[in-house]
Parts: C-alpha cells; sequence; structure tokens
C-alpha cells in the first residue's frame, strides 16, 4: 500500500478568546475538533464547508504554518512535531500552499522574474542568471503566461488576478512539492476567470501527479475539481462525510451535505426553479464557543432525533460504499460506539 504524503490523526486545533488586552475572562475555542484525514501521493481531495467552518486551520496545519493543540501530524510516516530540521525544511518542499489573495502574496516591487527566481536561486536549483531565465520562462509558459517575454518583466500590479494567481500557482511548483494546499484559490478572482485557472489547476495535477488539498467553500467548484479524487464536507471544526467526489455529490448522506448539494445553482435555470431548498430548523450558526451538545448540526437540522442526536457526539461511520458518515440516521442510528468514543 502506498505510504500516505500526510496523515491528520485526531487533530484538534483550540484558539483562545478574550483575556489580556482584550479583558474578559479567556475562553477556549476549538476550531478543529479529532480531524483525521489521509492524503495519498497523487490524490485529490477537496475540503468543503461554509467559510469559518475550519478548513483554512485544517490546510494550514498541513501545510506546517500551524502546530495542532492535539493530535498527531504525520508525514510520510513520520510525527511533524519531532522531525530535525533538515527534515522539517524538506517537508515544507514538498507541500506547498496556494494563498486565496493573489494580491497579497506576490511582493509588488519585485518583477515576476525576480519573484519566481528567487526561491531557485536560495535553493540552488539555477547556477546564473542565463539558466533562471530559462527556468524562469519554462515556468511560465507552463502556467500558460505565454508569450513569456509580455511577463517576464512585468510587476504584480501590471497583471490582471487571474495572471496574477498563475504567477503564484508557478511558484508553488518550483520547488516540485508532492502535496498542493490551494486554499480558496479562485475565490478572488472574477467568475469568468475561475474555470480557466482551476482547469490549469487540473491539469498540472494530471500531468505531474502533485496531489491537491482543494480548499473551498463552493461546492460546485469542488464538483469540478475533485472528479475521481475524495471529498471532506466539514461542518463546525469537524469533518461530517469523506468519501469519493462522484459518491458524495451524487447521492450525499449527511443531512448537511444534502443541504449544501440542494442550495446549488444548476447550470440550467429551470432545473434551479425546480429544486427545494432543504427546510433547516434554523439558519443560524452556533457559536464555536457555545457548541450544541451531540451533533452539532441538531440545531438546524431537518431530521434531528430528540434524546439521540443531541446526546453522544456521532463519529465517522464507514458505509458499504466506501464512505464515511457521521450521523445518527446511519449504522443503527446509533453511529460507531468505538469511533465515538475516539471522538467524544
Ligand atoms: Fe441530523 Fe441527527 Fe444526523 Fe446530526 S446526527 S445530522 S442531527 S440526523
Amino acid at each position: 500500500m502506498q505510504q500516505p504524503i500526510i496523515e491528520l490523526k485526531n487533530v484538534t486545533r483550540s484558539f483562545t478568546r478574550g483575556g489580556g488586552l482584550l479583558g474578559g475572562t479567556p475562553q477556549r475555542i476549538d476550531v478543529l475538533r479529532n480531524i483525521n484525514l489521509t492524503i495519498k501521493p497523487g490524490e485529490i481531495t477537496c475540503l468543503v464547508g461554509e467559510s469559518g467552518c475550519g478548513k483554512t486551520t485544517t490546510g494550514k496545519i498541513i501545510a506546517g504554518l500551524l502546530p495542532p493543540s492535539m493530535g498527531e501530524v504525520i508525514y510520510q510516516g513520520q510525527n511533524l512535531s519531532q522531525l530535525d530540521k533538515r527534515a522539517f525544511s524538506s517537508y515544507r518542499k514538498t507541500v506547498q500552499l496556494v494563498h486565496q489573495d493573489p494580491y497579497a502574496a506576490l511582493n509588488p516591487t519585485q518583477t515576476i522574474y525576480a519573484i519566481l527566481s528567487g526561491p531557485m536561486f536560495r535553493h540552488k536549483l539555477v547556477k546564473n542568471k542565463r539558466e533562471a531565465l530559462r527556468s524562469v520562462s519554462e515556468l511560465l509558459e507552463t502556467v500558460d503566461l505565454t508569450p513569456v517575454e509580455d511577463f517576464i518583466g512585468k510587476h504584480p500590479h501590471q497583471l490582471s488576478g487571474g495572471q496574477r494567481q498563475r504567477v503564484v500557482v508557478a511558484r508553488s511548483l518550483i520547488l516540485e512539492p508532492r502535496l498542493i494546499v490551494a486554499d480558496e484559490p479562485v475565490s478572488m478572482l472574477d467568475v469568468s476567470i475561475r474555470l480557466s485557472v482551476v482547469g490549469l489547476l487540473r491539469r498540472l495535477q494530471a500531468e505531474t501527479q502533485v496531489a491537491f488539498l482543494f480548499i473551498t467553500h463552493d461546492l460546485a467548484m469542488a464538483k469540478y475539481f475533485g472528479t475521481g479524487g475524495n471529498l471532506a464536507v466539514m461542518y463546525l471544526g469537524e469533518i461530517v462525510e469523506f468519501g469519493p467526489a462522484e459518491t458524495v455529490i451524487g447521492e450525499p448522506k449527511h443531512p448537511y451535505t444534502q443541504a449544501l448539494l440542494r442550495a446549488l445553482p444548476e447550470p440550467d435555470p429551470e432545473l434551479t426553479r425546480a429544486k427545494e431548498p432543504v427546510a433547516l430548523r434554523s439558519l443560524d450558526i452556533p457559536d464555536l464557543a457555545a457548541l450544541p451538545s451531540g451533533c452539532t448540526f441538531h440545531p438546524r437540522c431537518p431530521n434531528y432525533m430528540q434524546g439521540i442526536c443531541d446526546g453522544d457526539v456521532p463519529g465517522l461511520v464507514s458505509q458499504p460504499d466506501g464512505r464515511r458518515v457521521a450521523c445518527y440516521l446511519y449504522a443503527d442510528g446509533r453511529g460507531d460506539t468505538e469511533t465515538r468514543k475516539d471522538l467524544a
């Protein structure tokens, strides 16, 4: 069996709110709870959920920018917190992050050549300017910024948003990563160019076999990017459904996934009009500092079962079709006891 690139094992991440200069009693907020996620070489995993559900925190932990408060991050079989300096630096090269905001991700005072050649010189991938020019030109061609002469001497502000994001993608490829964490990579771009940038990422994935963690609030984007890969649906800091993207999207099981999909517009306006949205019991998303007991979706869930859903936290339970769902509607209505014990 192929060794995973990254494994999150029961990862929890907490922050403190209040106290200090802000006054009041400091409050611990668990923005991620008991996350288990495995990404294997060449695999696409889409992480979907509403804003503030913990997707970006998960991405930062995987990219090594944030340590977990509890649990383990395993990189190629080794616990990340136990890597020596050299191994950690190799990990940081292996896992690259594509930021949401191409405007902030690029140094405005540098040319595209300087932005892309800087890491090449730093990591001794090129020996002189001639080699750097050749490598930067190849990278620009890879991300379809051609003719190269039109871009290489420009500054980021002279490019469009889509072109800037292509430069960010080009930079993420310099060290030949094995995993790219793309955090909402197109959400700040014009709708008209989003598909072309996502198409570029798909092409690069197919050509280089780099694994992707594609983070998005947009289920339609996940549907487009995640074909052939896995889809993890996150709600309030927990993964509530995980499985092959086609299976989860084709026949969602968790009531939250069903609600997300039912709210998705269809290309045909007639079909969109014909879709009935899921009638949630409440539109309010609970505060992370005061989470509901049991299943955190229970105050909104149309399938809520009193005395069951508000009791223990449901665990992710394997289903016969290969997916995992955290909901008492499945697995005898009580979930998997062992998993629930782990998660409680
Ligand atoms: Fe709804 Fe209960 Fe399932 Fe939670 S466990 S999603 S409240 S049916």
